[in-house]
C-alpha cells in the first residue's frame, strides 16, 4: 500500500468521527421517542453534535488553508469537556460543582481573545484535563454504585484524558515539542470520544437491561420480589435446607376486606396500605428470610431453618402488630388486619407444596372469622387469635 499522505489523515480521522456521530445521534433520536428515555440523554446529545463541530473545526486547520483567526479548536474542546462533565452529573443525578467549573470554562474560553496561540494550546489541555477529571469521578461513582461497565467506560475515558492532557503540557513546557504535545493532545482526544460513545451506549443497553430483569423479578409497587423473583432467590437455600434436613416455613398472609379499602378510601391509598404492610413484613422478618408480594393484597414469607412453632410465632406478632396500629396515610387512619396461614416441611421442600399448605391455612383463617393465624402441620390443624386457640 502507498504512503498516505499527512494532509489526508485528517480528513479519514474526520470520516471516523463523523460516522460515530452519526450512529450515536441516530440511536439517540430512537431512545428519545421511548417512554423512558434514560438519564442525560439531552446533555450527552449536545456533547456529541458540540464535539462533532469541533472535530470540523480541528480538521479545517489541517488542510493546506490558512490558519483561522481565532482558535476555534481550543474553544471547542474546552466547551465539549465541560458539557460532558453536565452530561455525566446530570446522568449520575449530581449536580455539584457545575458553576465553579463554569466560570473556569468561560475563563477559559475568553482566554481566546488575550492569548497566543500556544499558550490557548495550554490554557485548553488544562482545562480539558481537568474537566474531563470531573466528569471520569462522576462515571466512576455511578459505575460502582448501579454496577454498569458503560460508565467504568466512560471514566476510563476521562482517565487517558487525565494521564494525556499533563503528558502533552510536559511535551509543550519542558521538551520545548510542540509537534510531540499536539499529536498526543490529537491522540487522546480522539480515542476519550470514541470511549464516551461506546461508553453511553453500554451504559444505556446495560441500565434498560437491569431494568427489565428486575421487572421480572420484583413487583414495581413495593419492590418486594414477585413469585419468580422468590424461586431464583430461594435456589441455594432449599439445596441447602435439603442437604442438611433442615425445616423451612411459609408464611401466607392476606388483608382483610381490602375490597372495603380501596372503596371508602380510594385505589391510591389502597396502594399505599399495600406498601405500608410490605415494609412492615420486611422489618419484622430476618435478614435470612425472603418476603414477596404473591398477589395484590397478599404477601408470602418463606422463613429458612425455621421450624413450624417459630413461624407461628412471628406471625402471631406480625397479626398482632398490624391488627394494633391502624396505618396512617395521608393523616389518615386505616384500619386494617391481617390474616395468616403457616406451614412448614422438613428437608425436601417444594416451594409450590408448600405455599399451597400455607394458603390452604389462611383459607381457614379467614373462615375462621378473619384477623388470625392458622397453620398447617403434617395435616392436623391449629386455628388461633391472640387472645383464644380453636
Ligand atoms: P378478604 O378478607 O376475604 O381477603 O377480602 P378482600 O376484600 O381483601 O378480598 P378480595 O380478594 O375479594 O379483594 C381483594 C381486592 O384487592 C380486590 C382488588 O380490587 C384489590 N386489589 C388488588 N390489587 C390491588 C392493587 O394493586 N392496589 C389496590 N389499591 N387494590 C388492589
Ligand atoms: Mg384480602
Ligand atoms: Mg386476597
Amino acid at each position: 500500500m502507498e504512503q498516505i499522505l499527512p494532509e489526508n489523515w485528517a480528513f479519514m480521522h474526520f470520516g471516523l468521527i463523523f460516522s460515530i456521530t452519526c450512529a450515536q445521534m441516530l440511536v439517540v433520536y430512537v431512545l428519545s421517542d421511548s417512554s423512558n428515555p434514560p438519564a442525560g440523554l439531552g446533555l450527552y446529545t449536545v456533547y456529541f453534535m458540540a464535539a462533532l463541530l469541533g472535530w470540523i473545526a480541528t480538521t479545517l486547520q489541517q488542510g493546506p488553508n490558512a490558519l483561522m483567526a481565532l482558535d476555534v479548536p481550543s474553544v471547542a474542546s474546552i466547551l465539549n469537556s465541560y458539557i460532558l462533565f453536565l452530561a455525566a452529573g446530570q446522568r449520575a443525578g449530581v449536580t455539584h460543582g457545575r458553576l465553579p467549573l463554569g466560570i473556569i470554562c468561560l475563563l477559559a474560553c475568553l482566554c481566546v481573545f488575550f492569548v497566543a496561540r500556544p499558550s490557548m494550546f495550554m490554557v485548553q489541555v488544562g482545562s480539558a484535563g481537568l474537566f474531563f477529571a470531573g466528569a471520569g469521578a462522576l462515571c466512576a461513582w455511578r459505575a460502582w454504585r448501579q454496577s454498569n461497565i458503560g460508565d467504568a467506560i466512560i471514566a476510563f475515558a476521562a482517565l487517558l484524558m487525565v494521564v494525556g492532557m499533563p503528558t502533552a503540557l510536559f511535551q509543550q513546557l519542558v521538551s520545548a515539542n510542540t509537534a510531540q504535545a499536539h499529536s498526543i493532545a490529537f491522540g487522546v482526544h480522539s480515542s476519550a470520544y470514541a470511549l464516551v460513545a461506546i461508553g453511553f451506549l453500554a451504559s444505556v443497553l446495560i441500565e434498560y437491561q437491569q431494568h427489565l430483569s428486575h421487572l421480572a423479578t420484583e413487583d414495581p409497587l413495593t419492590r418486594l420480589l414477585n413469585r419468580r423473583g422468590l424461586e431464583d432467590a430461594l435456589h441455594i437455600t432449599l439445596a441447602h435446607a435439603l442437604r442438611e434436613d433442615l425445616p423451612t416455613s411459609a408464611i401466607s398472609v392476606d388483608i382483610d376486606h381490602f375490597k372495603q379499602v380501596n372503596d371508602s378510601f380510594g385505589h391510591e391509598v389502597g396502594d399505599h396500605v399495600i406498601c405500608q404492610v410490605a415494609n412492615f413484613l420486611n422489618r419484622m422478618s430476618r435478614g435470612s428470610d425472603v418476603v414477596a408480594r404473591t398477589g395484590g393484597e397478599e404477601y408470602l414469607l418463606i422463613l429458612p431453618n425455621t421450624p413450624l412453632e417459630s413461624a407461628r410465632t412471628l406471625a402471631e406478632r406480625i397479626r398482632a402488630a398490624i391488627g394494633d396500629l391502624p396505618l396512617l396515610v395521608d393523616n389518615q387512619r386505616i384500619p386494617v388486619t391481617v390474616s395468616l396461614g403457616v406451614a412448614s416441611a422438613d428437608g425436601d421442600v417444594n416451594l409450590d407444596t408448600l405455599a399451597q399448605e400455607a394458603d390452604r391455612a389462611l383459607y381457614l383463617a379467614k373462615r375462621g372469622g378473619r384477623n388470625r393465624v392458622a397453620s398447617v402441620e403434617n395435616k392436623p390443624l391449629h386455628l388461633s387469635t391472640a387472645d383464644r386457640q380453636v
